[in-house]
């Protein structure tokens, strides 16, 4: 059994005194001008081929980047590491805050390093587009992957809509494998839409549950158990093994009465702690197993065939959509209109007519 870790993170931005300078002003300008000095795609390129994490993240900022210029940057970045991608396997992992997503990841994540894999972790937080806030944290607790060095981990990155972040963390992704991640961990939680945003992004679903008092099936949320490859129950140790174990019973006869996946999968139940490092091995079995049938069976590469033509639509339809709310016409037009509409004086339908004419013409 592993030792109880500390529950508060050691790790960044730790409060304290300020160290004193040990450089001058000068060389401080200088080092800012020189970090702030954008290395040329190729360079980006070579760099990330090599697997310098530095870059890397310089390249991520570029993606999450709402300047055009950096975009452009990026997208010339993203093609020319296309050919380097794809040689990984994606892994969604989701569940409520609390159940336990950081410590997993970080007991699940050590298990891949140690088996000689390099592991990039992301995240997509639908909070960060609703209120600017972060419900999945900062990733200060997986202490011991943070300092690993075939471990890599992103927060979420924030924007306008759960359609631009998660965008935002595909594009990411393919920079995560060129760099030669090849497994990728994205987390999320139960909220809204984001679940969909991730399944449509990774090869296996991962749905981390806690083991209630008898009521596990009722309070979630159905198309969840249907997108789920697997359903890990955490926290099974010390007095919660038994309720564990009855929820682990409970789901798996739960799932037997869904059909049969698209995938010939039959999702599989189990139970861990992640806490205490314990049952991780069983489930990385199960997703080995999964990763067998579904190569073996050619589902997995339908589904990313099939996952790219969805990304296809779905940048389409956000380009479309930035295109028209970016001009400044309609924005203008927009307020009037929403002001219209609260004192009666148009229909949102003839608004919303009015609008899309105005962009066309704009
Ligand atoms: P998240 O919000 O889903 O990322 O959950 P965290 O990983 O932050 O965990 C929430 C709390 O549950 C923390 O206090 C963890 O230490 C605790 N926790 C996580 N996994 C386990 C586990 O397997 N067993 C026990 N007993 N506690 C756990």
């Amino acid at each position: 059994m592993r030792k109880k870790k500390s529950l508060e993170s050691a790790l960044h931005e730790v409060e304290g005194v300020k160290s004193p300078s040990s450089v001058s002003d000068n060389s401080i300008k200088h080092i800012k001008l020189k970090r702030s000095e954008q290395p040329s795609e190729t360079v980006f390129v070579e760099k990330i081929l090599a697997g310098d994490i530095s870059h890397l993240s310089r390249a991520i900022t570029l993606i999450e980047s709402t300047n055009p210029k950096h975009q452009a940057k990026a997208n010339a970045i993203i093609e020319q590491c296309l050919p380097f991608a794809n040689k990984s396997v994606r892994i969604g992992i989701t569940g409520v805050p609390g159940v336990g997503k950081s410590t997993f990841i970080e007991a699940f994540g050590k298990y891949f390093t140690q088996k000689g894999n390099k592991v990039a972790v992301l995240a997509i937080d639908p909070s960060s587009s609703i209120n600017k806030g972060s419900i999945l944290g900062d990733k200060t607790r997986m202490e011991e992957l943070v300092k690993d060095p075939n471990a890599y981990i992103r927060p979420s990155p924030s924007g306008e809509s759960l359609g631009g972040v998660a965008q935002k963390t595909r594009e990411t992704i393919i920079l995560c494998e060129a760099a030669g991640f090849n497994t990728i961990f994205i987390e999320t939680v139960g909220v809204g839409q984001s679940e969909i945003a991730v399944h449509s992004m990774v090869d296996f679903f991962l749905l981390l549950k806690l083991a209630g008092a008898g009521d596990e099936l009722q309070g979630i949320k159905r198309g969840i158990i249907e997108m789920a490859d697997a359903i890990v129950i955490n926290k099974a140790d010390q007095d919660n093994i038994k309720r564990a174990n009855l929820a682990k019973a409970e789901f798996s006869r739960a799932l037997h009465l869904y059909p049969l996946k698209e995938s010939n999968w039959q999702p599989q139940v189990t139970t861990c702690s992640a806490f205490y490092n314990e049952g991780i091995d069983e489930v990385h079995k199960i997703i080995v197993d999964y990763f067998s049938l579904t190569k073996a069976n050619g589902y997995f590469e339908k589904r990313r065939n099939e996952q790219n033509k969805y990304w296809l639509l779905e940048t389409i339809n956000q380009q479309l959509k930035n295109n028209f709310y970016n001009k400044p016409a309609v924005k203008e037009a927009l307020k009037k209109y929403m002001d219209d509409i609260q004192k009666l004086k148009t229909t949102p339908f003839k608004a919303a007519e009015e609008l899309l004419k105005l962009a066309q013409n704009k």
